[in-house]
């Protein structure tokens, strides 16, 4: 792998939704070991963005590249490109009936067919990492949201993805929660993780992005490092939405 080459290359994306154009002429890149921030109002096609890098969504021109592979091809391996790509949402939806440890394991085993013993050991030491260390015999309802969106982002790093989608991971969740979640995600980044994350945090987004995005009704308006994009932004567009947020 050319470490040089960017991990995500998008290049003139169009995303529509029947006659509504939601992505219009998006291109960035991110690096290996980058962090990309991308901010904006609601209904700006941030969440459709993420979707249509790990082929959730279709889109219709333009290119998606993720580790060489294009997302557009239509003979693409899914399981492939979304075992590199994990992607941790707003609703963490874990298993209800299942442990902390078992929500874990699950994909590997079931998805990609991953020797048990393995997975645990990997298992257990992202729930570690995620600070959740005692609560792998717990069931998801006895913990808190924070806690619970940590063992899904565990969860996804169990595939052992190579760059990891983050779609307002701490919108639903109460401050003290919140922080927690994001302390695991700057640790995350410091380890190297490759991250795209659609945030409302904009204290955080200075903190731990490379790239910050700013976009507004399906174009990035404006980008650069977030002291640039938070200090001295260029747009209008991008100065109103940071006097309503900040
Ligand atoms: P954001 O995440 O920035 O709030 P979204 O990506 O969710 O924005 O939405 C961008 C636009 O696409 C909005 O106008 C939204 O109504 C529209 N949209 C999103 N998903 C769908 C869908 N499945 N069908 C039709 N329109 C959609
Ligand atoms: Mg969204």
């Amino acid at each position: 792998m050319n470490h040089d080459l960017p991990l995500v290359s998008i290049r003139h994306l169009e995303k529509r939704y029947g006659a509504l154009t939601v992505l219009h002429d998006i291109s960035f890149d991110v690096r290996r070991g980058e962090v990309a921030c991308i901010i904006g109002p609601s209904g700006s096609g941030k969440s459709t963005l993420l979707r249509c890098i790990n082929a959730l969504a279709p889109f219709q021109a333009g290119s998606i590249k993720v580790a060489g592979i294009e997302v557009r091809d239509p003979a693409l391996d899914k399981r492939g490109l979304r075992r590199r790509v994990g992607m941790v949402f707003q609703q963490y939806n874990l298993f209800p009936h299942k442990t902390v440890l078992q929500n874990v394991m699950m994909a590997p085993i079931h998805v990609l067919g991953q020797n048990r013993h393995d997975v645990e050991e990997r298992a257990r030491r992202l729930i570690a990492k995620v600070r959740l260390q005692g609560k792998e015999d717990t069931f998801p309802g006895e913990l808190s949201g924070g806690q619970q969106q940590r063992v899904a982002i565990a969860r996804s790093l169990c595939m052992a993805p190579e760059v990891m989608l983050f779609d307002e991971v701490t919108a639903a969740l109460d401050p003290e929660t919140k922080k927690e979640v994001l302390v695991t995600i700057r640790e995350l980044a410091e380890d190297g993780m490759t991250c795209i994350l659609v945030t409302h945090e904009m204290g955080f987004a200075r903190e731990v992005a490379n790239q910050v995005y700013f976009t507004d009704k399906g174009v990035i308006v404006e980008h650069g490092p977030p002291k640039e994009i938070f200090n001295n932004p260029q747009q209008s567009r991008t100065r109103e939405f940071l006097d309503q947020v900040l």
